[in-house]
Parts: structure tokens; C-alpha cells; sequence
């Protein structure tokens, strides 16, 4: 899949609408589609960077930019002291997706038995 027919780069340049419930230069942030929990965020980079096998120096600052923007989210949304769970999905054996990098924060129930 290209940038022209990625879903979250079309989302990420305003071309389908969605609610950014946090953005800074790097990353946007919106509810997921499918919540698998009452809180259930996805954080994307505005890059389309591919996975987690992306160039060492892009994937590092994307990264930093996600879980910087997650402890932002968190408080924002009230998480920070009940809990929440950062997952990053790679590849088809996680059950990865949308082959654009992103971070799902989930959080507003226990999460222990999700693996
Ligand atoms: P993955 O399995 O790739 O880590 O997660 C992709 C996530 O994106 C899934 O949880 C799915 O529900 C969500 N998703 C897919 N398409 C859309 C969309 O168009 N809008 C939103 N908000 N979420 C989406
Ligand atoms: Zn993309």
C-alpha cells in the first residue's frame, strides 16, 4: 500500500474527516473505529512510515513523537492514574492492519486480560 491509497495519510491530510483529539507537528491522534475498550486511541504519525522496519532515524523520532503525544493523551483524558496500555502492533502474525505505524492507547477498564 502507497501513501496515495493509505487510509490514516488520507485521514492525516484532511482528505477523510475525523476528530483529532490531540496534533503537533509529528503525530495526530482520533478515536479507533472498533473500540476494543471505552478509551481506545490510535496515535499516527503524519509520515507514512510503514512499520517498525522503517530507517532507524525516522522510525526513532517517530516513535519518541508517539509516546511523547500518549503521556499527553493520557492526562488529557483523565487515564493517567487509573491506567492505560500502549500497543504497537507489527506485522501480520500481531494482526497489524493498516500498514501505516501507529499507537493504539487503550485504557477505561482493566486490561489485564488482553494479552
Ligand atoms: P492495527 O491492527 O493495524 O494495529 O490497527 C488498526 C486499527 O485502525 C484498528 O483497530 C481499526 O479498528 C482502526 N481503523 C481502521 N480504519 C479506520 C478508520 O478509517 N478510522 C478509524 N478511526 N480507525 C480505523
Ligand atoms: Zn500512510
Amino acid at each position: 500500500m502507497t501513501k496515495d491509497d493509505c487510509i490514516f495519510c488520507k485521514i492525516g491530510d484532511r482528505e477523510i474527516p475525523a476528530e483529532f483529539l490531540y496534533r503537533d507537528d509529528f503525530v495526530f491522534a482520533i478515536r479507533d473505529i472498533k473500540p476494543e475498550a471505552p478509551v481506545h486511541i490510535l496515535i499516527i504519525p503524519f509520515a507514512h512510515i510503514v512499520d517498525l522496519s522503517s530507517e532507524p532515524t525516522e522510525r526513532l523520532h517517530a516513535l519518541g513523537s508517539l509516546f511523547s503525544a500518549s503521556t499527553t493523551l493520557a492526562k488529557q483524558l483523565n487515564v493517567t492514574e487509573s491506567g492505560y496500555r500502549l500497543v504497537v502492533n507489527q506485522g501480520p502474525d500481531s494482526g497489524q492492519w493498516v500498514p501505516h505505524l501507529h499507537m493504539h492507547l487503550l485504557a477505561g477498564r482493566p486490561l489485564s486480560a488482553i494479552g
